[in-house]
């Protein structure tokens, strides 16, 4: 990608040792941003995030290694960020999933996802998003799901975090919303909400899908039940859509929540 618009930026995406956050990570730097990684893995993983990140941009890339579940430790990463170079792009990506019923959910499995999926998110919000005003220009893209507008049997931890990410993002909007100008390209809060996207996430639901077939037979069993496209999301179409949200004539967009999700929700 040649337009470095974010040249001069600086970002963090959580959970972007795998996955969509990996891609976003990797797009913002192409688009120019200095990029703060974070997430769990190997020294190996981590390192190779770190190399393909650096690989799209300009190099500097940096792993923050705070776990989501405790505040305290996302804290120390926003304190940690303030003096390393202050967060003006936060994307709230990381998340876990177990899809189980309610009543063989168990609780400690409940406290991990509303604690990653949506608490980690307030915590990195209010640290950031003070700053953003200070300077006019502020971007938080946070990554819900099609999770938080519609909900599935059998993900009741995962559904009331998304939901609850997608009402604290318009929260966080209308108090910002004012701030900055349009030549800032002032702060905007906004939830992506993809359908089934190939990642790690999935592979436990499209391996319990299989019924004894392939690995594509589980595929074409998750997609038709609820994805009318039958074609999955790349994680690179995912941080098209959150760099595109980074731009200045991005300004107006906020408080929205985009489903990225063959028609799912249109249903
Ligand atoms: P993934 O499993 O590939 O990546 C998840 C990332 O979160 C990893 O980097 C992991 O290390 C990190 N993470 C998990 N627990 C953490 C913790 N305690 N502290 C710090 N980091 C932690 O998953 P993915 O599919 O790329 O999912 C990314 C986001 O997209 C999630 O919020 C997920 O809910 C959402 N999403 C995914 C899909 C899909 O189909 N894959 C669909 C809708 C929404």
């Amino acid at each position: 990608m040649s337009d470095k618009f974010l040249k001069g930026r600086t970002a963090l995406v959580t959970g972007s040792t795998s996955g969509i956050g990996l891609a976003i990570a990797s797009a913002l730097a192409a688009a120019g941003a200095k990029v703060a990684i974070n997430g769990l893995g190997s020294a190996q993983q981590i390192a190779d995030a770190i190399a393909e990140v650096d690989a799209e941009g300009d190099g500097g890339t940096r792993h923050f290694n705070a776990n989501l579940r405790d505040p305290a430790a996302i804290d120390a990463m926003m304190a940690q960020l303030a003096e390393w170079s202050p967060v003006d792009i936060l994307v709230n990506n990381a998340g876990i999933q177990h899809a189980v019923s309610i009543a063989e959910m168990p609780p400690e499995k409940w406290d991990a996802i509303i604690a990653i999926n949506l608490s980690a998110a307030f915590h990195t919000m209010r640290a950031a998003l003070p700053g953003m005003a200070e300077r006019g220009y502020g971007r938080v893209v946070n990554v819900a799901s099609v999770h938080g507008l519609v909900a599935s049997a059998n993900k009741a931890p995962y559904v009331a975090s998304k939901f609850g990410l997608v009402g604290l993002s318009k929260a966080a909007a209308l108090e910002y919303a004012a701030q900055g100008s349009r030549d800032s390209g002032g702060i905007t809060v906004n939830c992506i909400c993809p359908g089934w996207v190939e990642t790690p996430l999935i592979e436990p639901q499209i391996e319990a899908r299989r019924n004894g077939g392939s690995r594509d037979d589980g595929v074409r069993s998750l997609l038709s039940e609820k994805q009318p496209s039958l074609r999955m999301t790349l994680p690179a179409e995912i941080a098209a859509l959150a760099v595109f949200l980074c731009r200045r004539e991005a300004h107006n967009i906020t408080g929205a929540s985009l489903p990225v999700d063959g028609g799912w929700t249109a249903q």
